[in-house]
């Protein structure tokens, strides 16, 4: 085996998700970059959820669930497009 190839598979193990960052990836145990942002990102979606249904407004409105992010979409938001 190529010292390579045993740097590729050492940065693959720490990123679990292999280029597809999300906040379930980062449940399952990547801890990358994005999926750490995407993971933060998620509680910050469910903080203001909670606050929501605390605050006694409509609970039947219709949520869409995005339970992972794009790539892109977590581009922007860190400023980088
Ligand atoms: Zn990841």
């Amino acid at each position: 085996m190529s010292l390579v190839l045993i740097g590729v598979i050492r940065r693959m193990k720490s990123s679990k998700c292999k280029g597809q960052p999300s906040a379930t990836q980062y449940g399952n145990g990547c801890r990358c970059a994005l999926c750490r942002d995407a993971w933060r990102m998620h509680s910050i979606e469910l903080r203001q959820k909670e606050r929501k249904k605390s605050g006694g407004t409509k609970r039947d409105t219709p949520v869409v669930e995005h339970d992972a992010f794009t790539r892109e979409q977590i581009l922007r938001a860190r400023g980088m497009m």
